[in-house]
């Protein structure tokens, strides 16, 4: 048989497909940036030996901030010369698809020309639905007035590629959002509660009213986009799910009723659950943080584990994401291990870092398995041995090559023939 183009075969590996099926030992054969065929005993013209690796689909992180990394603060925003930022960023996206990361959503900060630059093969990185600012009220999450009176340089400023997010009222509204969809977002980002790094907000209240949410829902569907909602205090979570808002990112003060309103619509959860230690942690390493903020974080951090496992119990969709950006990017899959710790199963774990989080951002039909006429994104992990046991713990270090359209974008695989 004579073909037109080469086969690649990884070979051999404990497969976790995301179909829902049990992880079984198979090949997976790629050509052309697709996946063709899965199965036992494939051949190629190119076979990479994945015996004793656990073989997945790229993984998801569906709340990342490339244009911030680990340092939120303002003194670092202010020493760092405006172009510089998007070459910084550029190098967290190379890190993130290291780490086995090929597919994320920007929640705020990237701009339409770090998604260009990686879809022209510029610079490496995951696959990016981009939501560019942020939407608060005055007051809200994004806006960066300080109490002196002046704003504080951050990952928001606007400038001609990222509009203001900072928005008041239905009618102002509707034009941001047309605003951000001219920008280029694939995603509407909005804060319908307060938030834990900015100096005002409170994460307990609840942010934009029923109407300034229901013209943003409106007008994000009519341009064919999801919204996704910081949302953290119960009433804002409660509105964003009223509003039909696709996913609430953080969830820290979930109750029973938050809960079953969103199993009823089938809104998405994204936990975050590494962001509220990462700000305590940053100020370890020294990153400059106000007490206002520290204070905020610390009150965070177990009453949202408390709320996630609630939310994971009830059995809530879950897609993983992490906040890199108020964490350093790259560590991405440390998350994975809190979702277990909270009482999914490393499958359950696995789901919701693949096919659920593909789900979410409405391209299922291209990546989130590893399923024949799918895009070949595919992370190889070390460690399995002959084991059909799947452990999230430690797969971070684990990660032996990272595949993103069928060619391996890092890391190394043995060559067999
Ligand atoms: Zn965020």
């Amino acid at each position: 048989m004579t073909r037109s183009s080469s086969r690649t075969v990884f070979a051999n590996g404990l497969v976790f497909d995301g179909s829902g099926a049990p992880p079984a030992r198979a090949d997976v054969v790629v050509e052309e940036g697709r996946i063709v065929e899965v199965g036992l005993g494939l051949d190629g013209d190119r076979t990479l030996d994945c015996a004793g690796h656990l073989v997945t689909p790229g993984l998801f992180d569906c709340h990342v901030h490339f244009m911030v990394d680990g340092d939120f603060s303002p003194i670092t925003h202010a020493n760092t010369p405006f172009s510089l930022n998007f070459f910084q960023a550029a190098e967290r996206m190379e890190r993130t698809l290291a780490s086995g990361i090929t597919t994320v959503r920007d929640a705020g900060g990237a701009d339409l020309g770090l998604k260009e630059a990686r879809d022209k093969g510029l610079i490496a990185g995951p696959r990016m639905q981009l939501s560019i600012a942020i939407l608060s009220q005055t007051g809200g999450h994004s806006d960066s007035w300080e109490v002196c009176g002046a704003h504080l340089p951050g990952m928001l400023d606007p400038h001609p590629g990222r509009p203001d997010g900072v928005v008041d009222g239905p009618i102002e509204m509707r034009r941001k959002v047309r605003e951000l969809v001219r920008a280029g977002a694939d995603v509407i980002k909005v804060c319908t509660s307060g938030g834990v790094i900015s100096p005002r907000s409170d994460p307990q209240h609840a942010h934009f009213m029923p109407d300034e949410l229901e013209v943003l829902v409106a007008e994000a569907t009519a341009a064919g986009r999801f919204v996704m909602a910081h949302a953290q205090a119960t009433d804002g979570i409660k509105n964003a799910v009223r509003a039909g808002i696709r996913s609430i990112e953080h969830g820290v003060y979930l109750d029973d009723e938050a809960i079953q309103m969103m199993l009823d619509a089938g809104t998405y959860l994204v936990p975050t659950l590494i962001a509220p230690a990462g700000v305590l942690e940053a100020a370890e390493r020294g990153v400059g943080i106000s007490e206002v903020i520290m204070d905020k974080a610390r009150a965070v951090v177990d009453v949202h584990r408390e709320s996630i496992g609630r939310a994971i119990e009830a059995g809530v969709r879950i897609a993983m994401g992490t906040d890199s950006g108020v964490t350093p990017h790259g560590r991405n899959l440390e998350e994975l291990n809190l979702m277990a710790e909270l009482g999914m199963t490393p499958l359950q774990v696995l789901a919701a870092s693949t096919r659920s989080a593909a789900e979410l951002m409405g391209v299922g039909d291209e990546v989130g398995t590893l399923e024949e006429g799918k895009r070949a994104d595919l992370v190889v992990f070390s460690g399995q041995g002959n084991d059909v046991e799947i452990d999230v713990s430690d797969l971070g270090p684990r990660v032996a090559a990272v595949v993103q359209d069928g060619l391996v974008r890092h890391g190394d695989l043995g060559v067999q023939s």
